[in-house]
């Protein structure tokens, strides 16, 4: 591979090197805040970059500096093979961080192989400990798999953050059940504000649930509450409690107050490169995969695509072109 091994920097200065890796936009369970009931139109399967594309793209990036990886999808592990596609990433040169992201129904039978192969962190999508709830929610009775997982994650060692977006409506009443977890388990339990990626564009009229008012239902069950110091390309503003075993992170997804020091990288199922969450796609590496670009044409168009990036979620939304305001299911971007 040619690099001239340089980190990859955006044109706003910031060293880029976390890539969020989509490797489906399918998934079993449909979440009310991804996809519609009757799911959303899958793509076919050769139309989904293979395994082996997907290897090459992050050891180009690898060789640019990108050091962590997330797995994630639509739901990763609907899609065969994929332990043995981990342990490739697991083992690429520079490749020092590799997550995974699960909604953890099929989940609990490999973690053992997860902590094998060095995962070091699984975020677990929860919003609700309430089956009837969870039902609801994700519009399948799978809460009991979820929480297999969930136990295996803890026993295991492997860092264990837990996602719950807060829905009006749907399970503002979790909230304080979600954080009374870090009072018995070291688990990270984090708070998100829900966002437009709903693959339906509609029913997104009001959001009432910013992180300012997560956090004052937060202060409400917790007066003790801290403030914790963030890491430096942290998304989550973290909180913890006297006593707690674990702690309580707020994503401002939708108010967007963690633009600035954005590290991310993200590659869909499909191979669209997006230099950001909110932007509708700058780059098509299928199509130049497909194409035969070599290596270094391949790192010269991720450079050349991080040169335009926009500052913030906010611009690389008016910016973009083709698919109007934000409506796209998050499963086929994978969060
Ligand atoms: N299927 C896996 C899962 O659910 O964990 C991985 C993919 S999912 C798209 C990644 C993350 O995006 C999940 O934690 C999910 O809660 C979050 N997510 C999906 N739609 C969202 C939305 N509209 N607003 C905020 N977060 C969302
Ligand atoms: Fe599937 Fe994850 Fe979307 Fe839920 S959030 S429907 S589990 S991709």
């Amino acid at each position: 591979m040619i690099s001239n091994g340089a980190t990859l920097l955006d044109n706003h200065g910031r060293p880029v090197n976390y890539l969020r890796l989509a490797v489906t936009d399918r998934c079993n369970l449909r979440c009310f805040y991804c996809m519609p009931e009757e799911g959303i139109k899958y793509l076919p399967k050769s139309a989904l970059l293979t395994y082996e594309e997907m290897e090459r793209l992050v050891r180009i990036l690898a060789g640019m500096g990108v050091n962590k990886v997330r797995i994630t999808g639509g739901e990763p592990f609907v899609r065969n093979g994929l332990l043995p596609f981990m342990e490739r990433i697991a083992g690429i040169a520079g490749i020092e961080d590799l997550n995974l992201t699960t909604n953890g129904v099929l989940t609990f039978p490999y973690v053992k192989e997860l902590k094998a192969m060095g995962v070091r962190s699984v975020n677990l999508s929860l919003d609700t400990l309430d089956r009837a709830r969870f039902r609801v929610m994700t519009r399948r009775d799978e809460l009991p798999a979820v929480l297999k997982t969930f136990h295996q994650l803890l026993d295991s060692g492997i860092e264990v953050k837990l996602n719950m977006v807060v829905m009006e409506n749907k399970n503002t009443q979790d909230i304080l059940p979600m954080a009374q977890l870090t009072e018995i388990y070291p688990v990270s339990v984090r708070f998100i504000e829900e966002m437009p990626f709903n693959g339906e564009g509609v029913r997104f009229g009001q959001f009432t649930w910013n992180y300012r008012r997560i956090l004052e239902e937060l202060i409400t069950h917790y007066p003790a509450i801290n403030k914790l110091a963030d890491g430096a390309n942290a998304t989550a503003y973290g909180y913890g409690v006297p006593g707690h075993k674990g702690t309580m992170g707020i994503i401002a997804a939708y108010s967007r107050s963690f633009c600035g020091t954005c590290n991310r990288i993200r590659i869909t199922a499909q191979g669209i490169l997006k230099t950001c969450l909110y932007d509708d796609g700058v780059l098509d590496l299928r199509k130049l995969l497909r194409d035969g670009a070599s290596d270094g044409q391949l790192e010269g168009a991720f450079r050349g695509a991080f040169r335009s990036r926009a500052k913030d979620g906010f611009e690389a939304e008016a910016h973009r072109l083709s698919q109007g305001p934000v409506s796209e299911s998050m499963s086929t971007i994978g969060g």
